[in-house]
């Protein structure tokens, strides 16, 4: 598992892969990626602590992903977070959280205060039926307005059964009309039921792909280890 990585196009930074005691939701059908977590929080903290000893702070800006939402990570990860980015002159951290844990950000940017915390979100698409039917993402009836308050960031999903083209440039300019940055994660086979659509993944690559592709607010992960972590296909 590569947990250490960094990303020098775009919007660069340096990203961990850190671990915590696992997704307390666990319900989006896509997912198995909450797979990666361990109930002990000193075998948790002995690896992160490891993780974070490569972060060097070469641009000032750090991103952390748990496999889950920010508080599973613990407050002495959380401590060990803020002692390197103290260290290392990070000015902006990200973090990623569900949306049910919105209440829990405020507490998070004050703990990180005097940096600059960004918090992204899987919102995987606007179109309510695909997201709550289908998904299971556990935020139905949010609006962008809603979502927009909380977080900065957005990861949406592209290539899965049901969806359209239209509705992912829905999901695209809607989420560039709402949010600093947005994610776009192709689908990629793994252990759920949910299967990458191989047509519809054709047509976004042909009709969207070259239209963002070059736009600074818009990552594309065609592979889930194309942000330098995870665990190679
Ligand atoms: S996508 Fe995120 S919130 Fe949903 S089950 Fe996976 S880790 Fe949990």
């Amino acid at each position: 598992m590569l947990r250490y990585g960094i990303i020098s196009e775009k919007d660069p930074r340096e990203i961990v892969l850190l671990r915590g005691t696992g997704c307390f939701y666990k319900k989006c059908a896509f997912c198995d990626y909450h797979l990666d977590a361990c109930l002990d929080d000193d075998e948790n903290v002995a690896l992160n602590k490891s993780v974070l000893k490569q972060v060097t702070g070469v641009y000032g800006n750090l991103e952390v992903i748990n496999s889950g939402s920010f508080h599973e990570l613990g407050e002495r990860t959380l401590s060990l977070i803020r002692e390197t980015a103290r260290e290392k002159g990070i000015k902006m951290l990200h973090f990623e959280a569900h949306y049910l844990v919105r209440d829990k950000i405020a507490g998070l940017r004050s703990f990180f205060s005097g940096i600059e915390v960004r918090m992204r979100v899987g919102l995987e698409t606007f179109d309510e039926n695909l997201r709550e039917g289908y998904l299971k993402k556990g935020m139905p009836g949010v609006t962008p307005e809603e979502v927009a308050r909380y977080f900065e960031e957005a990861n949406f999903l592209v290539g899965v059964k049901g969806q359209t083209v239209d509705m992912i440039l829905r999901d695209v300019e809607l989420g560039l009309r709402y949010f600093k940055r947005i994610t776009l994660n192709v689908m990629c086979d793994n252990t759920t039921p949910v299967k990458p659509d191989k047509e519809v993944i054709a047509e976004f690559m042909k009709e969207i792909y070259p239209k963002y592709i070059l736009d600074n607010r818009v990552d594309i992960l065609i592979h889930n280890t194309d942000f330098t972590v995870g665990t190679p296909e």
